[in-house]
């Protein structure tokens, strides 16, 4: 007896497995290998949960979610889609756990324009589905022709994830309808990872399903994690057509049943209540982003496009094949604590991803150690 084949199949995240090493070493290390914002949840959220609490307001909510955070998740996705069509989640996880659930059959292959975050490769397979890696060369923007030269009768669903994790990068909107067009016309769905859309720094992000006329086969993925600084908390969001969220709704009864219930209450605060705290963290990332660019682009033998949103640097420090060895060295030898590019798919090997979401001082301390250490 052992575990199934499926759960097998799929890998560790190179980030943790750097994650743990840190916590193995300890002592003074700068740790810019974790994407979460190192900012405290607005105090008004963290107020509307215990509000919550003290009302005894602590049971199950429908799957579906409470009606006000649907209305209000509803309000942020620029019209393209109706209460009705939203599925609150524990986190932007499950909303992408759930999609791949939902629109992949076994056997279906999922697209993945790579460098990207690992967790799309294992969605697939917890699907019995393919993911198939679609390499972007250097900046890492969307190709779209590359993509849809990939796609063909076995293609159930394409992931864009722009904002970019690792990249950073903000795909391009002719690229990104191409992709969405060709998806249509392969009868597959395009999931549209959007948990970054609010961290942009040189334009404003437009969502996927806003860029064609007909996108009922775009399913968009969102989240409070990153942009009220709540990742803890697990409220994210799934939108698209009823056909599939209604499904979705369904199946999760068996998983998480609804989001937690307090955490819903919070997120109503965030989405609906004063904006200024999470424009206050957007602003200093962008500070952060500007000091990044500035410091690699001056770095010897370091290349690295410049974050145009979410808070990575992609970086490729010319000579190192074996990014794993590499950010393990880094830990050990010079203090700095990055995540490996391979974790990102073969497109990331000998590359390495930093993230900004510490403070001004920690990033210098960082970036000073990884330059002498390179
Ligand atoms: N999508 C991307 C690209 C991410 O980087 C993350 C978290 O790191 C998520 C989705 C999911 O975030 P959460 O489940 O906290 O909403």
């Amino acid at each position: 007896m052992h575990p199934t084949d499926r759960v097998r199949a799929c890998d560790r995240s190179s980030i943790r497995v750097l994650f743990d090493l840190a916590e193995e070493v300890g002592g003074d290390l700068v740790r810019l290998e974790v994407g979460e914002p190192d900012f405290e949840t607005p105090a008004h959220v963290t107020e509307a949960a215990v509000a919550a609490a003290e009302r005894g307001d602590t049971g199950y909510t429908s799957n579906a979610g409470l009606p006000t955070l649907r209305a209000a998740v509803a309000d942020t996705l620029t019209g393209e889609y109706e209460d009705d069509d939203i599925l609150v989640t524990t986190g932007g996880m499950e909303a992408l756990h759930l999609a791949a659930l939902c629109v992949l059959a076994p056997g279906d292959e999922l697209l993945v324009p790579t460098p990207t975050w690992p967790n799309y490769r294992t969605q697939a397979r917890l699907a019995d589905a393919e993911p198939v890696e679609v390499p972007m060369p250097y900046p890492y923007d969307l190709e779209a022709d590359r993509l849809i030269e990939r796609m063909g009768p076995d293609t159930g669903a394409v992931v864009l994830c722009t904002p970019s994790n690792p990249t950073g990068r903000v795909f391009d909107e002719t690229a990104v309808r191409a992709v969405v067009e060709a998806a249509r016309d392969h009868d597959a769905y395009v999931i549209a990872d959007e948990v970054y859309a609010s961290l942009t720094y040189d334009h404003d992000h437009t969502a996927t399903a806003a860029l064609v006329d007909e996108s009922e086969h775009v399913l968009t993925v969102g989240s409070c994690s990153k942009t009220y600084a709540m990742t803890g908390w697990r409220v994210g969001w799934l939108a698209g057509e009823s056909t599939v969220v209604d499904e979705a709704t369904k199946v999760r009864e068996s998983t998480t049943a609804c989001a937690p219930t307090l955490a819903q209450h919070a997120a109503i605060a965030a989405l609906t209540g004063p904006q200024e705290p999470a424009e206050k963290m957007q602003a200093a990332f962008r500070e952060r982003r500007d000091y990044v660019a500035d410091r690699l682009e001056q770095m010897d033998g370091v290349t690295a496009p410049c974050p145009e949103g979410a808070f990575y640097a992609f970086l490729d420090p010319a000579g190192y094949e074996d990014s794993m060895q590499l950010a393990k060295r880094l830990v050990r030898e010079a203090g700095v604590v990055l995540a490996p590019g391979s974790g990102f798919g073969a497109a990331g090997e000998g590359k390495l991803r930093l993230s900004f979401a510490n403070s001004r001082d920690r990033i210098e301390a960082g970036l000073d150690r990884l330059e002498r250490a390179l």
